[in-house]
């Protein structure tokens, strides 16, 4: 495809979308026969209708997922490893295509789609390389007696719920590790961005992947879509990226089942500038941090401390850099940065960036919402940031970076933790005992050490605190659909 995008290209890719539910292996319309519609929000404009699955077609999706189960777990490894690795090269022969559905309907510049799409693609990649590599152990019991066999099995039934900024890729960090531990499985994806996971069930069926394995159920109303099945003993595991608040509802409906739980919640990520960072290298990883995603991402940097003695250069800095951000239309030449999700999304960050204001920060550049139809806010920095201010405690999800400062390394670091989420955080320094000092006391589950982007399908990529638990990607990623079981035979 041309870098400049027409709109017949987006008429194609839309219509290429399958919008029924997909429930057991076809395509089928809500039971209600109800749909709901799919926003631009760069434009406000509807670009499609999807099916509005009942809690009955969830009950439906969930008796499917539990008959094959058995059969899906006896499958051999190769072949759910050959189908994740085939699903890997449709996305990538079609990463254009699935940048600009993704770029529609969830707003971020084409670049960015189409980096989400590759990283997307690459969890397929690496779970179809850990699908044959389930391993347990085999030991002798210390007094002799006896040997210890350890098995691993798929943990069974689970339940995916899926956030609207990675639309691709937080389902892939779920469905590869499900498909490579032989898991059934039903997604439930953002309501405001279901298209791109519709796709992925399109490109999973070509991959091969047998009938009932998979359901995708959009809907408008996921509480009482979902409270059912979590309720239902036939779901094992459910795994569930989003919000710390929603996830906390989560945890306590799922108690009665004792589910498997995996939580990938909302992150706060400090960013750290220490007096002997270097400064432009600092400036690059913070803008990375912060506008990957037009800071839309659970690891964006939230807040920036810095040394007071590079605090100004640092303003300076960053201020230049995010003035010179085109925003638009994410489908346009040039754009570096699109709309935000919604309007409601506009309102809360203009809401902390006046608080801010308000407690004596200084708006270096932006500090407003930008022009409609859509739902544009201006790249922002604000100086000065007192300790009070939300814009430090709350997740912005948005362009703005704040600036406070510290004068030694105690007070930076004691900042940094100075919260109830514990996702990732980043530390510029030069000093490697200092490099070393921090990661040992920052309190996250990930750090990027003079990096400004963590996220890695070979890594484990998660949280502590109230960022939530549980790891995706990596070797770790695959043990989150696995039960242990312990076998004990005589000698
Ligand atoms: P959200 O409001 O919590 O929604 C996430 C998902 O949960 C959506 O599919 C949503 O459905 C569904 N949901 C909402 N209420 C529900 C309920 N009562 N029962 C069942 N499902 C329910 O979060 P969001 O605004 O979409 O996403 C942004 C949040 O996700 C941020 O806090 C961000 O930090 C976090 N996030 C975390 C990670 C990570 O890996 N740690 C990655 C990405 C994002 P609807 O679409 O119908 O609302």
């Amino acid at each position: 495809m041309s870098s400049q995008i027409t709109s017949s290209d987006e008429r194609r890719v839309l219509s290429s979308v399958r919008t029924d539910l997909f429930l057991g292996g076809d395509w089928k319309p809500a039971s209600s026969g109800g749909s709901l519609p799919v926003e631009d929000p760069a434009t406000g404009e509807v670009i499609a209708q999807v099916a509005d699955a009942t809690p009955e077609d969830g009950m439906s999706a969930l008796a499917i997922a539990a008959a094959r189960q058995a059969d899906w777990a006896a499958s051999p490894a190769r072949e759910r490893g050959e189908i994740l690795r085939r699903a890997f090269e449709l996305i990538m022969a079609r990463v254009d295509d699935l940048a600009l559905l993704m770029t529609l309907e969830m707003g971020k510049p084409l670049a960015e789609s189409r980096g989400e799409v590759s990283y997307a693609a690459e969890f397929l990649r690496w779970f179809s390389e850990e699908a044959v590599r389930i391993e347990g152990r085999f030991g002798n019991s210390p007094a002799g007696d006896s040997r210890l066999l350890v098995l691993k099995q798929p943990v069974g039934p689970c339940l995916f719920i899926t956030p609207w900024n990675f639309p691709l890729a937080m389902g892939t960090r779920k469905i590869g590790p499900a498909i490579a531990a032989g898991c059934t499985m039903i997604v439930k994806p953002a309501k405001q961005t279901p298209l791109s996971m519709l796709a992925l069930a399109q490109i999973l069926v070509e991959a091969g992947l047998p009938e009932g394995v998979l359901s995708v159920l959009t809907t408008e109303h996921a509480g009482a879509l979902t409270g059912p099945l979590l309720k239902d003993s036939r779901l094992r595991k459910l795994s569930f990226t989003g919000s710390t608040e929603v996830g906390r509802a989560l945890v306590r409906d799922s108690a009665d089942q004792l589910l498997r739980l995996s939580m990938e919640l909302g992150g706060n990520a400090p960013f750290l500038v220490f007096a002997d960072a270097d400064v432009d290298k600092a400036l690059d990883g913070a803008m990375l941090a912060k506008m990957r995603n037009m800071g839309e991402a659970c690891t964006a940097a939230n807040r920036f401390h810095v040394h007071e003695s590079v605090a100004e250069e640092f303003a300076r800095g960053m201020a230049d850099r995010m003035g010179a951000l085109t925003v638009g239309r994410g489908t346009e030449d040039g754009v570096d940065v699109g709309p935000m999700i919604d309007t409601a999304a506009i309102s809360k960050i203009d809401e902390l960036v006046s608080d801010a204001v308000d407690h004596g920060a200084k708006p270096v550049t932006g500090g407003s919402p930008g022009d409609g139809p859509g739902y544009f806010y201006r790249p922002t920095v604000l100086a000065g940031v007192e300790p009070g201010s939300r814009v430090l405690r709350e997740e912005i999800f948005g362009p703005v970076a704040p600036i406070t400062t510290f004068s030694d390394d105690d007070e930076g670091i004691a900042a940094a933790n100075d919260t109830e989420f514990g996702l990732v955080a980043y530390a510029y320094t030069e000093s490697w005992a200092r490099g070393m000092k921090v990661i040992d006391a920052l309190q996250s589950g990930m750090v990027g050490l003079n990096r400004g982007i963590v996220s890695n399908p070979a890594a484990p990529f998660g949280g502590i605190k109230q960022s939530g638990f549980g790891r995706e990607g990596g070797p770790e990623g695959i043990q989150e659909y696995l039960d242990v079981k312990y076998v004990s035979a005589p000698r």
